[in-house]
């Protein structure tokens, strides 16, 4: 395990920030090298190596690869559902370019694992949509969702043809108070803490009986690294896994957050991002992903809540 030498790429982002910061603590500080399009991030500032890569310059990323011995790559990098919806050929390209692109470089220099997350929005408005099962109709509904599903193929065949060890999750909405949200149906989860602690409201974008299934990044996290570190005979899916830890609407959650914070006050104006969460799943049945490599969620939607204000009231600097 520690000789492991890791390139993240998109290290800046929501997900990025805190799996670098995990992934340094499990395999040592020096050799998980972050690097995104943008400035280094203020959190990952002084605690290893960064420098800014374009996740589609493969070029450049060979090149990266060859000078550090990089064993292993999280490609994180993407245009996600909302941002997607508005520049749907943009995201088409960045989604899809740069996956094809790692999935050769990962095998012309053969690399021991790749990691490349799907999504929920995989499932579409003809998708069944409580326990949404790991194989069950699927027809996406957005640019992000068609690029995330022919994604999860193009993984399955790299495996398939050259024996690549790529691997995936498809992540539901990550809610965290780390790196800020990227642009996801979903960011109404986050948003709302800044607002219920900042001003006391918060005016959602979903409707309040919009029900979508959430992770804390804690368990997101602390599952992708279980993932990669499994045994590679115990990954059965080499599509992406079903990965689920709750369910719960808008309204559900604002009267979480009303029981610790109770002159809290919540309103509704839904925008375009209601109609992509009405095409995706309300609950995911996540059995596959237990079954075979032992996932286990540990934040239920009151012990997230809970840590959400906790962590959020010192980063505000409200205590
Ligand atoms: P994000 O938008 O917060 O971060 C993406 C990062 O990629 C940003 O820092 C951005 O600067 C960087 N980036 C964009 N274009 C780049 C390029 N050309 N080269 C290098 N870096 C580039 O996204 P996130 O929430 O951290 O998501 C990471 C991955 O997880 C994505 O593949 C996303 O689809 C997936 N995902 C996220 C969620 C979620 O709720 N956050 C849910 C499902 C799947």
């Amino acid at each position: 395990m520690n000789n492991e030498k890791i390139l993240v790429i998109g290290a800046c982002g929501q997900i990025g920030v805190e799996l670098t910061l995990a992934l340094r603590k499990v395999y040592g500080d020096s050799n998980v090298l972050a690097t995104d399009i943008r400035d280094e991030h203020e959190l990952l500032n002084g605690t290893g190596p960064y420098m800014v890569l374009d996740a589609m310059d493969g070029h450049a990323i060979t090149e990266v690869i060859k000078k550090h011995s990089i064993t292993q790559v999280y490609l994180l990098a993407a245009l996600l559902s909302a941002t997607g919806e508005k520049a749907p050929k943009r995201a088409w390209d960045i989604n899809m370019q740069s996956l094809l692109q790692i999935l050769d470089i990962s095998v012309e220099q053969k690399l021991h694992k790749l990691y490349w997350p799907s999504s929920i929005a995989i499932f579409g408005a003809t998708t069944p949509k409580q326990n949404t099962a790991q194989k069950t109709i699927v027809e996406p509904g957005t640019v992000y969702g068609i690029s995330k599903y022919a994604g999860e193929l193009w993984c399955q065949y790299y495996h398939n043809r050259w024996g690549l060890d790529v691997r995936s999750l498809r992540y539901p909405g990550l809610i965290s108070w780390k790196g800020e949200p990227g642009g996801g149906t979903t960011d109404y989860a986050v948003d709302i803490f800044y607002e219920a602690l900042k001003s006391g409201k918060y005016t959602c974008f979903l409707q309040q009986d919009t029900y979508l299934p959430m992770m804390y990044m804690d368990d997101a996290i602390r599952g992708t690294i279980e993932l990669m570190e499994s045994p590679a005979e115990k990954i059965k899916s080499r599509m992406a896994y079903n990965f689920s830890a709750m369910s719960f609407s808008p309204k559900e959650l604002a009267a979480v957050i009303q029981s610790k914070i109770p002159e809290f006050e919540i309103s509704y104006a839904p925008d375009f991002r209601q109609q992509i969460a009405n095409g995706w799943p309300q609950s995911i049945d996540d059995a596959a992903a237990r079954n075979d490599w032992g996932w286990q969620h540990a934040f239920d939607i009151n012990k997230m809540s809970d840590s959400m204000l906790q962590n959020l009231k010192q980063k505000l600097q409200l205590v």
